[in-house]
């Protein structure tokens, strides 16, 4: 798929998640928040679901919580634009309770759909009902900062997936912002991990066990080098010793 055939193809699916009646969260809404970013992205953000700012803008993470996520982007050196942002529901919860399991099922093949058309190498999960739907059964205090191969089933046909804490969590406990920090210093080498995976390159005996499915993504080869220390490997102080691609990082740009 090209760029633009890529726009459109989310474009389509935003407009559909406009119009959704599928569950009772659209009786309160008043906008539908389907996600935004670069259609070229290698990674995705999914956290859990709107919240009164979102809500009232159409728009994900415009509020506090959002404020955070541009705070740990910018902390490697991305910015929120160089991604894509959405959530498991695309209609605010009433009172922001938790999304319950049939809106989170009702909801899903938007998800499934966006995520098959950006096809990322990473997805990165914001909270325990973002990596319920990626990493099944696993606890967040268990498996934050770690990463698992996605499911092709939930669209991701090729990625590593991340576990984050939310940043709404974040906010309310000072340690956990403090892990969340760390955390994201992670994601610049498993996006390197992750490409090498779809490219089928084992940088170790150690990574073997994961299966190179795909043939190199032509994505990667034609994006235009942005400046060196877009993506840098001193972005990731706590992976860098113990990953050997990491030290490569230096030379790789997201986009
Ligand atoms: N929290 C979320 O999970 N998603 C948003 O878009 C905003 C806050």
């Amino acid at each position: 798929m090209t760029r633009d055939e890529r726009r459109a193809a989310l474009e389509q699916i935003a407009n559909e998640v406009r119009g959704c009646t599928a569950c009772r969260l659209h009786e309160g809404r008043t906008r539908a928040v389907p996600g935004e970013g670069d259609p070229d992205t290698e990674v995705v953000f999914v956290g859990e679901g709107p919240g009164f700012n979102e809500d009232r803008e159409g728009r994900p993470f415009v509020g506090r919580a959002g404020a955070l996520l541009v705070r740990l982007l910018g902390h490697i050196g991305w910015r929120r634009e160089d991604v894509f942002i959405t959530n498991v529901v695309k209609c605010r919860p009433p009172d922001n309770r938790d999304p319950q399991p049939d809106e989170i099922a009702a909801c899903n093949g938007f998800l499934r759909r966006q995520l098959t058309v950006l096809d990322p190498a990473v997805v990165v999960t914001l909270g325990r009902y973002s990596m319920g739907t990626f990493m099944p059964g696993a606890r967040i205090g268990q498996v934050h900062g770690t990463t698992a191969p996605a499911d092709p089933e939930t669209g991701a046909r090729d990625a590593l997936v991340f576990a984050m804490y939310h940043p709404a969590a974040a906010l309310r406990t000072p340690e956990i912002e403090r892990e969340s920090f760390e955390d994201v210093a992670r994601v610049p080498s498993v996006l390197v991990r992750a490409r090498e995976r779809r490219q089928g390159i084992t940088a170790s005996p150690a990574s073997a066990p994961e299966p190179a499915s795909r043939a190199p993504d032509a994505r990667t080869d034609v994006r235009p080098a942005a400046p060196a220390d877009h993506l840098s490997a001193s972005a990731d102080p706590v992976s860098a010793p113990a990953d050997p691609a990491a030290g490569d990082a230096a030379q790789l740009t997201l986009f």
